[in-house]
């Protein structure tokens, strides 16, 4: 049953899994129920990020299995990002769609958002939006939508749910964006940067049935500067010293007008003694910020380095069928 046209497949569907032992079959048997309703040819690739519940075994097992199962195991737990970024390496197909393995997205909706790609060449990406959200209110939608407002008024993209995971893309966004850190929650932004036509659509969402969310609300903070970081970006990436620099010479020119008058006073033989509070305060405030430039400006070039290439992301290993080598990346 081996031809050409089932080696490479014309839908890459990846699903990053972190201990989801239990959701694995049934996720594997209704990705599979959908994509049969639909004319593409499909392949999944499965990427364990270091489960310690046996999720990668299931996985090898649903490899040997399933000829269009693909299991790529990371040697430990680098983050949805990278689990991301080693199936997005690895995709075969003109289409990618990404869903999460805890079948809170509804593997019946793949074949809707396909149809949109197919059928509207306007479109290059199309993004789920949970109308119907089935996660806690406060821990997890009243963050998200503050999330969406902040990313909505502050990039060029508007969309209703940057976060639902179901999204489908033609390959060549998956080609021109890397993902690493957190940055995942922000593929929207990304896409839209890398050239990306963005469409919404509806999508079901469940509550989880098996397994537990691997996000708590002990993330928000780091999202809060993940989020800061990629307003930065968008805005000053290529010209880096405006986003401090005008503040900066703000801030320096009274502050050295003021040492000048000191200067001239201490000359003319008068006591400067100050406000010791008052000077503590300013400092704080102008640590505070050098230390917000120098983080920025780290970020800068950590993300330089991993787009450069150079960056390792991850260790993995591969399983499953693969009748031709994965095609090197043009990059
Ligand atoms: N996940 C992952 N690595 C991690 C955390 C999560 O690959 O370090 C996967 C997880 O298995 C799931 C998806 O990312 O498929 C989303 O995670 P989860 O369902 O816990 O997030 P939530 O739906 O609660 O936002
Ligand atoms: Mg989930």
């Amino acid at each position: 049953m081996t031809s050409v046209h089932d080696s490479k497949p014309e839908v890459s569907i990846v699903v990053p899994v972190y201990n989801e032992f239990d959701n694995l079959p049934d996720l594997v048997a209704r990705i599979d129920e959908a994509m049969r309703q639909q004319p593409l040819s499909y392949e999944l690739i499965a990427v364990d990020d270091g489960s310690t519940d046996g999720s990668a075994k299931r996985l090898k097992e649903l490899a040997e299995q399933h000829p269009w199962v693909r299991a790529v195991c990371l040697v430990r737990n680098y983050g949805q990002s990278s689990a991301l970024q080693a199936g997005f390496d690895r995709v075969r197909g003109r289409y990618v769609v990404t869903l999460d393995a805890d079948l809170q997205n509804e593997p019946g909706d793949i074949p809707l958002l396909l149809e949109r790609l197919e059928n509207d060449p306007d479109v290059d990406m199309v993004s789920g939006w949970r109308k119907n959200r089935q996660d806690k209110a406060l821990s997890r939608r009243l963050p998200s939508v503050l999330a969406n407002r902040l990313i909505s008024s502050s990039t060029n993209v508007k969309l209703h749910d940057y976060g639902c995971a179901l999204k489908a893309y033609r390959r060549e966004i998956i080609d021109r964006i890397r993902l690493y850190g957190e940055l995942h929650r922000f593929i929207p932004s990304l896409a839209r940067d890398a050239g990306a036509r963005i469409a919404e659509v509806p999508v079901r969402h469940h509550a989880r049935t098996r397994g537990v969310s691997k996000y708590g609300i002990d993330r928000t903070f780091r999202v809060i500067l993940d989020l800061i970081f990629i307003v930065f970006f968008m805005r000053f990436r290529q010209r880096p010293l405006h986003a401090f620099g005008g503040l900066g010479l703000w801030l320096a020119t009274p502050g050295i007008l003021i040492l000048l008058w000191l200067l001239g006073e201490k000359i003319m033989g008068e006591s400067i003694g100050g406000r010791p509070l008052l000077m503590a305060g300013v400092m704080l405030v102008l640590m505070g910020m050098q230390f917000i430039a120098a983080g920025l400006i780290g970020e800068l070039l950590t993300r330089i380095y991993y787009e450069s290439g150079s960056g390792l992301q991850y260790y993995a290993k591969e399983y499953g069928a693969v009748e031709t080598a994965p095609e090197p990346q043009a990059s």
